[in-house]
Order: structure tokens, then sequence, then C-alpha cells
């Protein structure tokens, strides 16, 4: 999970989130149980379950690619974070509710990703997942009556919310599907686990704090940022340990550290074609480039060692 991601949810601590996420992948786990395939597509993919603030997001749920596509399209990530609104899922009573949303945003990803038995079922994207959650509920001991309770979330039920359910009785009388199969057999949903979540944004550690770093820690920070995001601290602080530095020092610095991020990562052209803004502007090299101004705006002699030299030219010739 990105950090960037992580902030503009205002997700609770990556650790102290890990029993939401166990416990929702206990219940997927036994939507999974009896549906082989499901599980088996599912599994080529890398999925994580995160509660979050979100007082203006009406849907209770929603599944984002974790690897910053800025899009949030599913169709090319193999990472993804279902995310539970903490208001709307606390209002919940019955962990087969919960059931319910958890496997409508997994069929969302089996959707996206051309899985048949979701597809084949010809109906738009909301109706089909609904109906695909249905199905994995179904094979699962969950209580499909509590799929209402999820309905009742919403505080007018349009005409588009109308259809949609009379398209699901539609598709369960079609596939002998008998919602009171399991009436008062519900399970109850563990909301300790979440209600008190502390709401803190993730925060990186700093690696100016404790002792001085050196290129290889900075440029290992500079992946990670590039990995998970959350530049802005890092900046700041890396341009105040620069400006302590004499000028030749910290041009030499600089030098070295651009010579190595520009070896080991893919160009930067090559990211902003590919992956959006977003991993555009965590790029080392962009991370970079507002210290580089700075730096070499300085008074005094700067060092530029000959071999970092040829690679930072090279580099910059090819991506203008
Ligand atoms: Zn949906």
């Amino acid at each position: 999970m990105n950090i960037d991601l992580a902030v503009i949810l205002c997700l609770a601590d990556e650790k102290e989130n890990q029993p939401f996420d166990e416990y929702v992948a206990k219940v997927v786990d036994n939507l999974l149980a009896k549906n082989p395939e499901e599980r088996a597509f599912l599994s080529r993919y890398d999925i994580h379950y995160y509660i979050a603030d979100n007082p203006n997001d009406k849907s209770i749920a929603r599944v984002v690619d974790a690897d910053y596509s800025d899009d949030m399209l599913l169709k090319n990530g193999r990472r993804f974070a279902v995310v539970f609104n903490r208001d709307l899922l606390s209002q919940l009573k019955n962990e087969d509710s919960m059931a319910f949303v958890v496997g409508h945003e997994l069929s969302h990803i089996m959707y996206q990703k051309g899985f048949p038995r979701v597809r084949n079922l010809d109906l738009d994207e909301e109706v089909a997942c609904d109906c695909s959650s249905i199905r994995l509920m179904n094979s699962s001991d969950y209580n499909i009556l509590d799929v209402a309770a999820v309905d009742m979330l919403y505080s007018d039920i349009s005409l588009d919310m109308r259809e949609r359910i009379i398209k699901r009785d539609t598709f369960m009388a079609k596939e002998g599907i008998y919602p009171a199969d399991r009436m008062g057999m519900s399970r109850v949903l563990n909301k300790e686990i979440f209600v008190n979540l502390h709401k803190k944004p993730w925060k990186r550690d700093s690696i100016f704090e404790k002792q001085e770093p050196d290129v290889s820690q900075i440029v290992e920070e500079l992946g990670d940022i590039f990995e998970r995001g959350d530049r802005t601290d890092f900046k700041r602080e890396l341009n105040d340990f620069l400006s302590k530095k004499t000028s030749e020092e910290s041009s030499k610095m600089i030098m070295s550290i651009l010579g190595r991020v520009m070896t080991d990562f893919p160009s930067i052209m090559e990211t902003r074609a590919k992956n959006g803004c977003r991993r555009y502007y965590n790029h080392p090299v962009s991370v970079m480039s507002d210290i580089v101004w700075e730096q070499f705006g300085r008074s005094g002699q700067k060092l530029l060692p000959p071999n970092y030299l040829i690679i930072v030219n090279r580099y910059v010739e090819n991506n203008r």
C-alpha cells in the first residue's frame, strides 16, 4: 500500500489496521471456500483491506489500485486496496452484510480483469458485482437477507437502486437462490476491530534525525519514495542537510545521488508515460530537481565528479 494513497484516504497506521485486514481476509476466505475458480483467479493479486474515515464519500467501500494508477482503473493493477468507510460500516450489524460488500468489491476486480463467471452474467458492472457477491454468499454460509441492510445505508433509495434490486431478484430466481434459506443465522459483525482505530495519517520516518545519511541511504530512501510516496518532508530535510555543507560537498553529493538514481531507476519520461503524474512526481529525479536548483544556485565552488557528470549529461539529453 503506498503512503500517498493512505494519506489521501486518512487511513490508520498500517500496523494498527492489520487486525482489520486479517478479519476481512477471513470473511473473504469464507466466501471463496467453495469457489476454487474465483479463489485461484483472485490469488493472482495482492489484495488488502483497510478502514478509512471518508465522511464525504457516500459509498461503504471502494476498491482502488494500490500502485498509484491515477485513473483509478483496475485493469492494469496487481495490488489492490479495498477501503471501507468506517462510519457506514459501523452502521451494519452483521458480518453477512460486510461479506456482501467485500464480495461486491472483489467482483469489480474480477469484472475488470475479465473473469468469465462475472462477465458472462451479461449485466452492467454494478449489478453484475451485486449478483456475483450474492452467489458467493449463497455458496458459503452467509445470510443473503442481510444484503438489505447495506441497501438501507443509502438514505433515499433511488430509481436506479430499485432497478438494481429487481435485477438481483431476477438473478436469484433464475439461479434458484432463496434469500430466506439462512434466516436468523447471521453472524455478528466484529466492530471492536475498527471502531476504535486511531485516525493517523501515515508518515515516513526521517533518515536525517539519528545520524548523517550517506549517498547510499539517500538513494535507498528515494527508491522507497518512488514506491510508496510521501516526499514532502524528505525534500525539505535533504535540502536543509545539504545547505549545512559547503557548496563543494553539497554539489558532489548531489552528483553522486543523481548518477546513481539515473542508472538504477526507470527513466523519468518512461515513468510519466506509463504510470501517470503521481508516480512521476515521486520519481527520484523529479524529487531531486528542486533541490538541485536550490543547491546549485548557492555561491561558491562546485565539485562535479566526471564519471557522474557524463551520466547526468546523457540523461538530461534523453529526458528533456
Ligand atoms: Zn460497485
